[in-house]
Order: structure tokens, then C-alpha cells, then sequence
């Protein structure tokens, strides 16, 4: 558009670089120029995504700055771990509805504590004003070959995901609900802390490389997640609800029907969930509990379509909710 940058999107430009600033030698050029200089190491496939956060869609008005810089670049770094790819470098686009230091200074802060355990730079971006929005793009590498994609589960696979479901659509619940000062505190913050603080599972994606036969990161709710790697797969998926990994806090402050709706439907829990042969069960099961967190088996696939849930009971449980509706 040729739009003039202003001397103050010009210090706040400034500002990120400096705060931002991660030493890679496949950076050529970073932030500063027309364009930054990227050197993708011989041999490995780039995996590129983008993913943009609207104020009041994606995240509660009134987030803290620093909890939008962090899920922003959470709910892009799983993608990339959905596709075992390893993190390298990030586009930041910010639009602001003015030049306003405190909140880059704080989203920032938040970034770089997600950015800096993963040695992600960021190599640039654009800055410009209007309704509050962050689109963050990321590139990162992996082998000839090895990405995991939704494709490729097959009859007999057995169905896990990575931590617990459910937490960060309770976290939601709660901060939708009136203030409260009774006991249980710790365990809204944690449910909050889920919704804002995602962790995106990259060690675990890279460990599932050539383990998986498909991959997704939840970001719409079970359900519908599971439903995406069913229909691209041409199968169908059984899940027992008594396996569904939920948080104590989750459990603590929920009953069983609400917990269960939110651990199938609720989204933005960035979790992994994937499909591997259940010859390799035990050893995927192990390898991913010494990276932390783990990841339970839930279900198997079969052959059919869609995703059907079946209650402690043994009885097949309505399951017509399509997920994750944003909230306005
Ligand atoms: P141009 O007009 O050439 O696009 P800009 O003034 O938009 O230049 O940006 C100047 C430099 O600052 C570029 O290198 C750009 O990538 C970088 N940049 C702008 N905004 C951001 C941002 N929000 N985060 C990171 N880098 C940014
Ligand atoms: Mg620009």
C-alpha cells in the first residue's frame, strides 16, 4: 500500500527486535530490510503455517498482553508440532489500534518465553493499526518425507493424545463466570493458565516422526479434530469416554457429563492426538512420558467413517455436537 512507517511503529519495530533477538546462523538477514534471508539446511523439508488471534474471537478481551504473545505463537508452534516439523523461524503480523509500547512490551515478553526454549527467531513481520489482531507465521524444518499429516491411519491403529482434554474450554467457563473467592481458586487458574498458556507439544511431534501414521493438534475439539484425520484417512474411529485423560482440576471443579463435553468438544487444548500400530503402543507410550507430559490411549480406528464415543456402559453416546464454536 505504500503506507509510511511512523516513527512510532518505527521504535516499536525497534523494541520487538531487540526483545526478541535469538542467535541463529540460517538467518542470513532478520528484521530490519525489505525481506529477511532465510538458509534452509540441506536435505530437510520446510513446514510453513499461519495462524491469526482477533481480539474478542480467539481470546477473551482483556487478555493480558503477555498471554496473547505466548498463545499466539503456542497455537502456531502446534502445527507444526501436529506435523513433527522443528521450529525455526516466525513472521509477526501486529495490527494495534495504536502505537502502544506497554502492550508490545508485554505481548513480547510473552512471545519470548515460548520463542526462546525453542530457539525460534523472528525475522519479521509488519505493524499496523487497527482492531486488535496477531497473525503469526512459522517455518520449520523437517526430513524428505517424515511429516505427519492427517493421512494414513489405518484399520486397527490404536487413537492417543498427548496430556489432558477439556481444560482449556473449562478455563473459558470460568473466566465467563462471575467472580467467586471460595476454595477451588487453584484449580481455575490452572484450567485459565490452560487456556492461556498452551503448550504446543513439538518434542512430542518430533518423536512421533515415523512412528504415526497421522497426526492432528486439537485445536476445535476431539471430535471434530479426530473427525478431520478420520475423513482425510477414509476410516472411522471408536473412543471409550472412561479413557478420556482429564485434569484433577478439570474433574475437581466439573461433573462427569460437563467434564466429558468439554474433553470431546471443547477446543483450544493443542494437545496432540494420533494413530499408531498397536505393536508400536508401549514403546510410543514410553518414549513420550520421558519427554513429559505422555499421551493415553483413547480409542482404535476401525473401518467406516466419523468418530463414534462409546460410555462407560458400553452403550454408543450421542456425539452430534461438530466442536468448537469461537465465541463472540
Ligand atoms: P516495509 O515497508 O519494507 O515492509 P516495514 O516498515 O513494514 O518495512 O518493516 C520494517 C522491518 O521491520 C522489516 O524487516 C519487517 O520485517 C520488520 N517488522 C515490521 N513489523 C514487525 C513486527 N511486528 N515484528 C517483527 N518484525 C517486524
Ligand atoms: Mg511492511
Amino acid at each position: 500500500m505504500g503506507d509510511a512507517t511512523t516513527a512510532m511503529e518505527f521504535d516499536l519495530i525497534e523494541l520487538i527486535r531487540q526483545r526478541t533477538a535469538q542467535p541463529r546462523d540460517d538467518v542470513r538477514l532478520g528484521i530490519g530490510d525489505d525481506a529477511a534471508v532465510l538458509a534452509v539446511p540441506a536435505g530437510q523439508e520446510l513446514a510453513v503455517a499461519i495462524d491469526t488471534l482477533v481480539d474478542g474471537v480467539h481470546f477473551p478481551r482483556g487478555t493480558a498482553p503477555a498471554d496473547i504473545g505466548w498463545k499466539a505463537l503456542a497455537v502456531n508452534l502446534s502445527d507444526l508440532a501436529a506435523m513433527g516439523a522443528s521450529p525455526a523461524w516466525a513472521l509477526l503480523s501486529l495490527t494495534l489500534p495504536q502505537a502502544d509500547s506497554a502492550f508490545v512490551e508485554g505481548f513480547v515478553e510473552g512471545f519470548v518465553q515460548l520463542a526462546q526454549p525453542h530457539r525460534l527467531a523472528l525475522v519479521g513481520g509488519d505493524t499496523t493499526r487497527g482492531p486488535l489482531t496477531v497473525s503469526i507465521a512459522v517455518h520449520g524444518f523437517v526430513p524428505p518425507g517424515q511429516a505427519l499429516t492427517r493421512q494414513g491411519a489405518r484399520v486397527g491403529d490404536v487413537v492417543l493424545v498427548t496430556g489432558t482434554l477439556g481444560d482449556a474450554a473449562a478455563g473459558l467457563h470460568v473466566l465467563q463466570q462471575p467472580a467467586r473467592h471460595d476454595d477451588g481458586s487453584s484449580l481455575r487458574e490452572f484450567l485459565v493458565g490452560r487456556l492461556n498458556r498452551p503448550t504446543a507439544r513439538v518434542a512430542a511431534g518430533i518423536a512421533l516422526r515415523e512412528q504415526a501414521h497421522a497426526c492432528i493438534d486439537v485445536s476445535d475439539g476431539l471430535l471434530a479434530d479426530l473427525g478431520h484425520i478420520c475423513t482425510a484417512s477414509g476410516v472411522g474411529a471408536e473412543i471409550d469416554a472412561a479413557l478420556l485423560p482429564r485434569s484433577s482440576a478439570l474433574l475437581g471443579l466439573y461433573d462427569n457429563t460437563t467434564a466429558l463435553q468439554f474433553a470431546l468438544s471443547g477446543g483450544d487444548d493443542y494437545e496432540l492426538c494420533f494413530c499408531v500400530p498397536a505393536s508400536r503402543l508401549a514403546q510410543v507410550q514410553a518414549d513420550l512420558s520421558r519427554l513429559g507430559g505422555g499421551a493415553t490411549r483413547i480409542g482404535r480406528i476401525v473401518a467406516g467413517a466419523g468418530v463414534r464415543v462409546r460410555g462407560r456402559d458400553g452403550t454408543w453416546l450421542e456425539s452430534g455436537s461438530s466442536g468448537w464454536e469461537h465465541f463472540a
